[in-house]
């Protein structure tokens, strides 16, 4: 008898003749995700089990970071026998009071007893041996779960998981990460889509400090332990900046910045094989957020640019940053190249010909040329 990590998966059996191609990669991301624990993973029967670790704990906290897993339930695995199942229903069920079903599932129809059978005899035995636990069958404290497969399979509740599809199966982006707290959120969100993420960062040294920096490499690598790691492209900004301050109006600064900073990235996602580009924009937050001066930003841009936070208010992005640990990095004090020219009067309502005009002051190929030259990647 051992204890084994029994996994469901969620959205995936939508996907049609795809199925067997998201299980693989699914079962590949959840076999990832336990190694370094010296567990192993394997699906068998609609399920995915992990087995072989020593600590469940944290089989737990890494496999719910998986996505396109619905939930987990630590499990005993034990022989098909009715007397072992009972035996070890009594014991997981002898300490609680409360409400309790028995929730038994057959589907190795060799098993002798079936599944109404089971709820029923597993039920009389837990009732017997606590007198501290009745049955409710709409809304008790505690499922007791009983799966006959391969083997017989029994467990009490069960773990929410990430949800969203596996990784690698919606394709590759490059996200716009900033060291705020919106970025980090549009990654996971579109990680959780299934779409691989690496990341370019701007950096204006020294009007932005090395502190700084090292907070987006830390938000990086916060974001990639629900992958498998994030590349961070790290573009030296600062000769664009101080271009734009120079030779464009001021009011003009933020969106001819936003959009030098999409050329650029148009062409280190093409580096990173990359199919679209994110952003943690949300409609209406600053200036450069409305939808004129986003169809500004997007004109630009080569790609289809993914903005998953484009609705939500900042304080559901912060429950997001709680929940997947990004905030209190992300709440560190340290300046980003946005903050360092801003214009005092920002365009809140810009004409694209009008900005496009306005930028012919600058070299763009040069600078692009040079920011990609000069471009630092770093794995995290
Ligand atoms: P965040 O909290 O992610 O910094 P924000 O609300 O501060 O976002 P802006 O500073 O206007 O908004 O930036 C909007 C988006 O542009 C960011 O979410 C990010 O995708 C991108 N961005 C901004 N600054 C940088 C940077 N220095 N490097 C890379 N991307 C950036
Ligand atoms: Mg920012």
């Amino acid at each position: 008898m051992r204890q084994v990590l029994l996994v469901r998966y969620g959205e995936v059996h939508l996907k049609g003749q795809n199925r067997p191609y998201f299980l693989r990669r699914l079962t590949e991301n959840v076999k990832h995700a336990v190694a370094p624990i010296g567990a192993d993973a394997w699906l068998s029967d609609s399920r995915i089990y992990v087995s072989g670790m020593a600590d469940m704990d944290e089989a737990v906290r890494r496999v719910t970071r998986v996505f396109g897993l619905h939930s987990v339930s630590p499990a005993w695995e034990l022989d098909k026998d009715y007397t072992e199942i009972s035996a070890k229903c009594l014991e997981l069920t002898r300490e609680l009071k409360g409400t309790f079903k028995v929730m038994a599932r057959r589907s190795d129809k060799r098993f002798p007893m079936n599944s109404q059978q089971l709820n029923m005899e597993l039920g009389g035995d837990i009732l017997e041996n606590n007198p501290n636990l009745r049955v409710d069958v709409h809304n008790p404290d505690y499922y007791v779960s009983v799966e006959i497969r391969d083997h017989a399979y029994v467990y009490i509740g069960e773990i929410m998981a990430a949800g969203g599809l596996p990784l690698g199966t919606g394709g590759r982006a490059l996200l716009l990460l900033s060291g705020g707290i919106d970025s980090p959120v549009a990654g996971y969100q579109m990680m959780r889509r299934g779409v691989s993420v690496n990341a370019v960062h701007f950096f204006s040294f020294p009007y932005t400090s090395e502190r700084a920096k090292e907070k987006v490499l830390e938000l990086a690598r916060i974001v990639g332990e629900y992958g498998a790691g994030m590349k961070v492209y790290v573009v030296p900004f600062t000769d664009t900046q101080l271009q734009i301050h120079e030779k464009c109006p001021d009011e003009m600064g933020t969106l001819i910045m936003r959009r030098c900073m999409m050329r650029i990235a148009n062409e280190i996602a093409r580096r990173d094989n990359a199919k679209a580009l994110i952003t943690g924009e949300s409609l209406g937050q600053v200036a450069s957020q409305t939808i004129e001066a986003l169809a500004c930003t997007d004109a630009v841009a080569e790609l289809p640019v993914f903005r998953p936070l484009i609705s939500f208010d900042k304080q559901e992005i912060i429950a997001i940053a709680e929940k997947i640990g990004t905030y209190e990095t992300s709440s560190l004090p340290y300046e980003d190249c946005c903050t360092v020219f801003t214009p005092r009067h920002p365009l809140t309502r810009p004409r694209i010909e009008v900005v496009a005009e306005a930028e012919k002051a600058l070299d763009l190929d040069a600078l692009v040329r040079a920011a990609v030259d000069g471009t630092e990647e770093i794995l995290m």
